[in-house]
This record gives structure tokens, C-alpha cells and sequence, in this order.
């Protein structure tokens, strides 16, 4: 992730990163922005521990 990310590289990496890690869920303000332009929040792994994990 850059130094200073634009919103839409946090949106990027963090829908990568919540689709690939369970370590932690998606912050709110980062939900926010997805919710903000009327895009679907991503899944997240993070909200299926059952799921088999990656670490
Ligand atoms: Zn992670």
C-alpha cells in the first residue's frame, strides 16, 4: 500500500487483502467508502473463521 493512498487504492488493497486474509475485518471507514459510491462491500474472510486459514 502507498504512503498516501487515494481511496480507491485502500478500496483495492483491502479488498484484496480481506478476500486472501482472515487476520483482520475491513475498517469501517474503508467499508464507508465502498457504501459511499453505491459499490457491494467485498467479502471478507475475516467474517468466516471457519473458513480454512492462511495465517
Ligand atoms: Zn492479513
Amino acid at each position: 500500500m502507498p504512503k498516501n493512498p487515494t481511496p480507491e487504492q485502500r478500496m483495492a488493497w483491502h479488498a484484496g487483502h480481506a478476500a486472501n486474509c482472515p487476520c483482520r475485518a475491513m475498517p469501517a471507514g474503508v467499508i464507508r467508502l465502498f457504501v459511499d459510491r453505491g459499490l457491494p462491500v467485498p467479502d471478507q474472510l475475516a467474517l468466516h473463521k471457519t473458513a480454512d486459514r492462511k495465517g
